[in-house]
């Protein structure tokens, strides 16, 4: 019989997060992984926060990433556009501060991932690759181990981390959900790797050597009116492109693939200026879910024997694109709670409620909290990503076209432009709308 203390089943930021805070603390762990290694078929944008691996490891950890080579570019500027279907308007801030104290790297996963396996093989976890858990073993309502795509695959424990990521099929035999995830609760996103010279990327994003770089987060005309948000970040000698939209809007919409919507992105002038040759050769392409249901799609996080992390307890905080610190954080308080539990020996419900109140006294619920009514406001209000990017276009291509009108005047126009696409009284209320998803 194969037994461990805990079994880890995922072998994501948040599972790898719990396996190392585990093993790390003596306690003997198993992480399961279906993929052929871990990373294999992880996707990301990809921003990965520094912050919460150097609460997990140590503050040498970044020095050792950039050593071994496993993150791309440090992020030093972050820039949000909001396209028409001819113009773009850019926002962006770059901070000298960052070129010293990294605040966030540019990473892909499957190098990522399997570097930081590496790292927890490393504390005295197991990782057991291409292997699937397919169910629970229980016993008097209890979950005792987890059956296994292996022959003979059964590995009994004492309790289990769900690091499943957003599909949550194990949740759901876990009775954790109890209704599987709606259209409204995840977008779907696809991304292409686009391969291009280190010194076209260092001119596009303009950063001065292959070790600094920047994001831009993109709304507007290419969604077609739908939630959705694209994403164009600078690699070492590639760049990531990804668009994702909210599932209930692509099904309300019916007309477009997420495919086609990344070929609008991919058309409009701006972006497509920027690619130029390097537009259609991209060498990875990649669809994942991303839960964005927040804070009321979010499932029970424990039971005895059994705590659920990362994507599959929801927990991305799409506006701010934040995940993978969300994972590597919740995965780091499921591993603390459970050294607390195997001290005690205690692995009811009621002592694996630290790990929630632990979450709740985090960032993690306080920000999911925060935006709690967000993705509902925006799902129902498509001006947010139709209207109000083009009027901000049109109204900055008015004011800035020198033509001999007075400024006055043109003012005047604006203000009519505006009045007359969505109303005084609409634009109060969608200013209360905004206030109320984000306050
Ligand atoms: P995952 O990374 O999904 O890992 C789950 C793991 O479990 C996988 O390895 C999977 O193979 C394995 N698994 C699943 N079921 C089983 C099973 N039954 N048996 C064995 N193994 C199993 N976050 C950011 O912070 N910054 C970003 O820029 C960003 N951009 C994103 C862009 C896109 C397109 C997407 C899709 C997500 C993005 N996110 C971003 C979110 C971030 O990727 C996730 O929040 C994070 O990866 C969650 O980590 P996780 O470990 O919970 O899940």
């Amino acid at each position: 019989m194969i037994r461990f203390d805990v079994v880890v089943i995922g072998a994501g930021p948040a599972g790898l997060s719990a396996a190392y805070k585990l093993a790390s603390s003596g306690i003997k762990v198993a992480v399961v992984e279906k993929g052929e290694y871990p990373g294999s078929k992880n996707v990301m944008g990809g921003v990965l926060y520094l912050s919460p691996l150097k609460k997990l490891i140590s503050e040498t950890i970044v020095d050792e990433m950039l050593q071994a080579n496993v993150v791309e570019r440090n992020v030093i500027e972050q820039n949000m556009w909001f396209l028409s279907d001819d113009g773009v308007i850019k926002a962006g801030h770059r901070n000298e501060k960052w070129k010293t104290s990294p605040n966030a790297f540019t990473v892909l996963r499957a190098k990522f991932d399997n570097w930081f396996a590496k790292k927890v093989e490393k504390t005295g976890a197991l990782i057991i690759s291409k292997t699937k858990v397919e169910d629970f073993i229980w016993e008097n309502d209890e979950i005792i181990g987890v059956k296994t795509s292996r022959p003979k695959g059964e590995i009994y424990c004492k309790a289990v981390v769900i690091a499943e990521g957003v599909n949550p099929i194990l949740t759901l035999k876990a009775g954790l959900r109890k209704r599987d995830i709606t259209p409204k609760m995840a977008a779907i996103a696809v991304k292409e790797i686009i391969p291009m010279s280190t010194e076209r990327i260092n001119d596009i994003f303009g950063v001065g050597n292959e070790n600094e770089g920047a994001t831009i987060e993109i709304i507007g005309s290419w969604s077609k009116g739908m939630m959705g948000i694209g994403f164009l970040y600078s690699n070492k000698d590639s760049i990531s492109l990804g668009a994702g939209v909210l599932i209930e809007d692509l099904k309300q919409n019916n007309k477009f693939t997420p495919y086609e919507l990344l070929q609008n992105l991919k058309e409009h002038p701006a972006i497509s200026e920027l690619l130029g040759e390097n537009k259609n050769s991209a060498n990875e392409y990649m669809a994942h879910l991303i839960p964005e249901g927040g804070y009321y799609s979010m499932p029970r996080l424990y039971d005895n024997r059994i705590l659920v992390v990362g994507d599959a307890g929801m927990m991305v905080n799409s506006i701010h694109r934040e995940g993978s610190n969300h994972a590597i954080t919740s995965g780091m308080l499921a591993g603390e709670t459970l050294v607390d539990a195997f001290e005690k020996g205690d692995f009811s419900r009621k002592f694996l409620k630290k790990y929630y109140l632990k979450l709740r006294d985090s960032f993690i619920i306080k920000d999911l909290k925060k935006y709690k009514d967000l993705t509902s406001i925006m799902e129902k209000n498509h001006q947010f990503f139709e209207i109000y990017p083009s009027l901000l276009n049109d109204a900055a291509y008015r004011f800035l076209n020198v033509d001999g009108t007075p400024k006055w005047e043109m003012q005047k126009e604006i203000f009519e432009m505006f009045r007359k696409r969505r109303g005084l009284i609409g634009m109060t209320i969608d200013a209360l709308k905004m206030w109320k998803g984000v306050r």
